[in-house]
């Protein structure tokens, strides 16, 4: 396999936006449009991701190139949707981010909310391309729905006309308040340069409208701006998406694989909380395409697999491994210079995020799903001066009430749990309540913020 611009694997998108701005229902609409325009066109399933065949985008897409030429080299799009994943701060890899492009989802009645901010502020950081899907549009006052099909352009021209000013109202309204942050936006079609310039396609996930738009946008999008990125890299690159206890097969972690080749028996290094965690690869799993669901087994096996792809791998000894982390291959486990090298690498994200333990031992609990919401939530404590005393990531067992409470002699309003995102499990939860450490829980970061410092605010008084 070559770096050539000829062989692109597929790109890794992101949907990301406030919370009730409609990602999952844009997600479900994109999936449904092309299953009900006939046989299914090999969109499959996958661990925490949906595949996208180009041609099946492609048959959406060109409904809308109005006899312009699509040619595309990426083979198909591969689409983040794991419901627990919607906050794009849970998914890093290696410095850079998983996703090579993001769908920003906005509320068209609503403009930029919170979230979407913070969305905003992390693409930024990353230097990662995105596309704005204005959403909701058919809540416009009497919006006039035209057929999922009909370029949106064109679905707004034939509104009524106080339907089309208040939607231009509302464009512009978003346009500013996408420029009071840094960014230039336009309407996709009026969009000449979107290398500088933020696309905007209104789409209603309910009536359909702007869905094939989106794709088109997507498919265009890779060869202006990542061909580089998505040069076939050997390298491997995987990301743990997500721990979990499957019947029959144990502790297993779903991976995004973004490049190279992984392969059964293969040992992987991940990043585990007492340490890295090294094992052989059991099995390599992905869930049956859609035609096949009666075969038995809930999983298809497979010898090897190539980016871009999600995966789910089945190996001893996950139980502690942590989500949102790299996943590294050893080329030779008998070579302890490179298992020394890969245990560096691998735990370098993990030794980062060490360094905001308060030193003083005084401070607030913290735990959350991901490494990377943990990471944010630690970045957005230290911007408030609070500070952390110990860490965890998973659900908040008995032992995490234990550390918390030894605050309960060395500052009292901080013998508190802030879980962001995780379960409670009910017996540290009977604990916690006899020994008086508060726990607030929330999955929206700021959320936990305002109840904690809320929170403060009583104590003080
Ligand atoms: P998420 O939290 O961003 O994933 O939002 P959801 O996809 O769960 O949508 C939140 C709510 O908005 C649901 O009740 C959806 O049915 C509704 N919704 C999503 N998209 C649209 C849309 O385009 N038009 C209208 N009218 N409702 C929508
Ligand atoms: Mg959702």
């Amino acid at each position: 396999a070559s770096r050539t611009a000829d062989h692109l694997r597929s790109p890794v998108i992101c949907i990301l936006g406030h919370v009730d701005t409609g990602k999952t229902k844009i997600l479900d609409r994109i999936r449904r449009t092309n299953v009900q325009d006939g046989e299914a066109g090999g969109i499959t399933q996958q661990i925490g991701a949906t595949y996208f065949p180009i041609d099946a985008v492609k048959k959406e897409a060109t409904k809308l190139a109005e006899g312009r030429q699509l040619d595309y080299n990426v083979p198909s799009l591969l689409i983040i949707d794991t419901p627990g994943h919607e906050s794009f701060t849970n998914l890093r890899s290696r410095g850079s981010s998983l996703c090579d492009i993001a769908i920003l989802v906005v509320d068209i009645l609503h403009g930029l909310e919170p979230q979407t901010k913070e969305s905003i502020g992390l693409l930024k950081a990353r230097k990662t391309p995105f596309i704005v899907a204005l959403n909701k549009i058919d809540r416009i006052y009497d919006w006039d729905a035209q057929p999922h099909n009909c370029p949106t352009r064109d679905s707004i021209a034939k509104q009524p006309r106080h339907a089309r000013e208040e939607f231009m109202r509302r464009v512009r309204d978003a346009q500013l308040e996408f420029a009071e942050i840094g960014f230039n936006t336009e309407l996709y079609w009026e969009n000449e340069d979107p290398r500088k310039t933020v696309s905007l396609v209104p789409t209603s996930a309910i009536s359909g409208e702007g869905i094939p738009d989106l794709l088109m946008l997507l498919l265009a999008l890779p060869q202006k701006l990542l061909t580089d990125r998505l040069m076939f890299n050997p390298l491997l690159e995987a990301t743990v998406l997500e721990v979990k206890v499957i019947e029959g097969l144990g502790t297993t972690i779903d991976v995004i694989l973004t490049g190279g080749t992984i392969r059964e028996g293969d040992t992987i290094m991940v990043v585990g909380l007492d340490g890295p965690i090294v094992s052989t690869i059991r099995a390599l799993l992905t869930p049956h395409p859609m035609k096949e669901m009666r075969v038995k087994g809930q999983y298809l096996h497979h010898k090897e697999i190539k980016a871009a792809q999600g995966i789910k791998i089945s190996a001893e000894g996950m139980e502690k491994a942590v989500a949102g982390t790299q996943l590294m291959v050893v080329q030779d486990p008998t070579s302890e210079v490179e298992m020394e090298y890969c245990r560096d690498e691998v735990m370098k994200d993990f030794q980062t995020i060490l360094t905001d333990v308060d030193k003083s031992g005084k401070g607030v609990y913290v735990q959350a799903s991901t490494l990377g919401s943990l990471e944010a939530l630690l970045e957005f404590l230290r911007s408030s001066k609070i500070p952390v005393s110990g860490i965890n990531i998973g659900p908040v067992h008995k032992r995490d009430v234990t550390k918390a409470s030894t605050m309960l002699e060395r500052g009292k309003e901080y013998a508190t749990i802030l879980a962001f995102d995780v379960g409670v499990e009910k017996e540290a939860r009977e604990l916690a309540e006899d020994a008086g450490v508060r726990i607030f829980t929330a999955d929206i970061i700021y959320h936990l913020f305002d109840q904690f410092t809320a929170y403060m605010e009583q104590i003080k008084k």
